[in-house]
């Protein structure tokens, strides 16, 4: 469970490095393409954009019936600035552009066309010289996609003006984007040159879409995750199909363009998506509008371009106002929920406008209301990933601090705790050792201390004594006075041994009413003195029962042992044998009338030598 987290944690650190990284890059790209940008206004010498006046005619040209070819001077052309948005047309399906194209003494000349609408036939000398898509000689055709046209000119096609055949169904007929001739290489280099540029923005969409979800997933955000994820890779599969390398890969304009505008339908969905996964605690319902209406629309355009006649890029113009309205809708009704999220809320609404605007001057410059811009969409579509990106940074940027706080708090409990903990630790060993009633030592541990001061003792022959005493009658004082009483007795003989005693003397309860005490380094020339001053202070222990006072005297049975060392046998046998032999002295005193100290001198051979006093 812990490798797994150290390694989510590893992991998460990890992809915030590459985001970071790819943040970085997007910043490096940003320079790089606007420099790109100033130079392209300087075209290179070898291409020129054609300028030329255009002439044009609805509706096909008659045809020689002679030679079966088209009779292009025999109707009346019409001159427009633009081959693009052609004046005057009514429900013609079919338009004719003429041009004469400028000459540069190129070695290998050829016209390049960013797009048509929709197929086109050129004609030069009474020569079919290419052709996108099959146009009858009735002028019907279908469409076919969006590509971009590389057309062969003959070799004096300066001589002959250039003919271009043009249908369209669909709202909108003739040329967009840039029209250019020159060298076939220098044509297409600039075409790999744009497809190239618009393939690093798909890479660091695609990028920033696995690292949001990668993130997501760690995180546990999942629904967050999977809908960021999810659009990015849309939108990278979006940004691949509208790039010029595309066709490149596999020259399938119709399937490019399905994916294209089934990608983008989705868009708004997809938003909706995220909307609903970040406000997950107050869900506004205009999401569910937007994500709704979004399925509706993708799956009525798929339903009708699948079994009726209805073609999917005319649902393109319908598509474009209902983005508008459905975005618009997301943001304001959501403005409440995203200024409660705080800053991530304020960079969802940020990257959401920014992909909104960026799509409609895209769709604006689509139906030429203003200037084409080229690339408007791919800069809003990164800005929004790398967007998304930066919430999770943020809101990762937040726990973090969360966490550190929380683990701060956390350590400083630990902390409290811990000393609690040994306090605690340390009053029950004290309680383990200590006699609850007198808090003198307990057996247990008078027979740990006591070895170790026995063994100490014949180590390095210091003088041993031990002091064992029974109190006198105490069953008569108890029977007397009551418990109480005995116990007060008790206590007061323990406070009067503990006081007699020097610090770190081993004073014990030994049972009900018997102590021991283990005198520390003594001889049996200074022990004696002491037990029998003990007696005497015990003697005058006066303990005050109603009028009466209780008199106390015990018996005593001290043991001393000058040269421990000559003892043959471990330090335990010896405390026992200093036990036993105290016991039976102090039995001793009891058979003899009680209340004295009788001593004696244990000899290494374990001989009692009594002494009486
Ligand atoms: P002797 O002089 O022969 O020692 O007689 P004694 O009455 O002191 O000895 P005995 O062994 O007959 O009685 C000991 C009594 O000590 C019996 C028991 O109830 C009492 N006793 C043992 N522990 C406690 C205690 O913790 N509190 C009280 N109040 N009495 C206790
Ligand atoms: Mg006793
Ligand atoms: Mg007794």
């Amino acid at each position: 469970m812990l490798l797994r987290a150290n390694t989510q944690l590893e992991l998460y650190r990890f992809a915030n490095k590459v985001a970071a990284f790819v943040l970085i890059v997007f910043a490096y790209s940003c320079l790089t393409a606007s420099v790109g940008l100033a130079e392209e206004t300087s075209l290179p010498q070898e291409r020129q954009i054609i300028t030329s006046e255009w002439s044009y005619h609805w509706g096909d040209l008659p045809k020689d019936n002679l030679n079966n070819q088209w009779d292009y001077n025999n109707v009346q052309w019409k001159q427009t600035s633009t081959p693009g948005n052609i004046p005057g047309r009514t429900d013609e399906k079919i338009v004719w552009l003429k041009v004469d194209l400028p000459q540069k003494g190129w070695r290998d000349p050829y016209l390049f066309i960013t797009s048509a609408d929709l197929t086109i036939q050129a004609f030069q000398n009474d020569q079919k010289i290419y052709q996108f898509g099959n146009i009858d000689d009735q002028g019907n055709s279908k469409f076919e996609g969006w590509p971009w046209h590389i057309i062969r000119l003959p070799d004096n096609y300066q001589n002959h003006s250039l003919y271009l055949r043009i249908y369209s169904d669909y709202p909108y007929i003739g040329l967009s984007g840039e029209i250019s001739i020159g060298d076939r290489f220098d044509l297409l280099n600039e075409v790999y040159h744009r497809g190239i540029a618009g393939l690093s923005f798909t890479l660091i969409v695609l990028l920033a879409g696995v690292i949001s979800a990668i993130m997501g997933v760690i995180k546990k955000d999942r629904g967050a995750a999977i809908c960021t994820g999810l659009l990015s890779f849309n939108l990278a599969l979006m940004m691949f199909a509208e790039n010029e390398l595309s066709q490149v890969v596999w020259f399938e304009p119709l399937f490019w363009r399905y994916v294209a505008a089934f990608c983008y339908f989705l868009v708004p969905g997809f938003l909706a998506g995220i909307v609903l996964a970040w406000c997950k605690d107050k869900t506004p319902k205009v999401a569910f509008g937007v994500l709704i209406t979004t399925a509706l629309f993708f799956i009525t355009v798929a339903t009708l371009s699948t079994f009726t006649d209805f073609n999917f890029i005319n649902a393109y113009p319908y598509f474009d106002l209902l983005f508008i309205i459905l975005v618009l809708a997301l943001v304001l009704g959501c403005l409440k929920q995203f200024k409660e999220l705080g800053l991530p809320g304020i960079l969802m609404s940020f990257g959401i406008m920014t992909l909104f605007i960026s799509l409609l001057l895209d769709m604006l410059s689509a139906h030429d209301l203003i200037d084409w811009i080229g690339h408007a969409g791919q800069w809003g579509l990164v800005s929004f990933t790398l967007t998304s990106l930066a919430i999770y940074l943020v809101q990762d940027w937040k726990q973090q601090i969360a966490l550190t706080k929380l683990t701060e708090h956390l350590e400083a409990e630990v902390e409290v705790r811990t000393r609690e903990l040994q306090s605690n630790k340390k009053q029950l060993e004290q309680l383990a050792r200590e006699d609850f009633l007198t808090s003198l030592l307990n057996r247990r541990a008078f027979s740990e201390s006591a070895l170790i001061e026995v063994s100490n003792a014949i180590r390095f022959n210091h003088p041993l004594s031990l002091l064992l005493f029974d109190i006198d009658h105490f069953k008569e004082i108890n029977d007397q006075y009551g418990h109480s009483v005995g116990d007060k007795v008790l206590k007061a003989i323990a406070t009067t041994s503990k006081e007699s005693c020097r610090e770190g003397e081993l004073v014990c309860r030994f049972g009900g009413e018997e102590f021991v005490i283990l005198l520390h380094a003594t001889d049996s020339d200074y022990a004696p003195i002491l037990a029998e001053r003990l007696r005497e202070k015990i003697n005058k222990i006066a303990i005050q029962v109603d009028e009466t006072t209780v008199s106390i005297t015990a018996s005593f049975g001290l043991i001393c042992m000058n040269t421990p060392h000559q003892f043959e046998g471990s330090a335990e046998q010896l405390l026992e044998k200093l036990l036993a032999a105290a016991d039976k002295v102090m039995y001793e005193v009891k058979v003899s009338g009680r209340d004295a100290v009788k001593v004696c001198d244990l000899s290494p051979d374990i001989e009692l030598h009594a002494r009486v006093s």
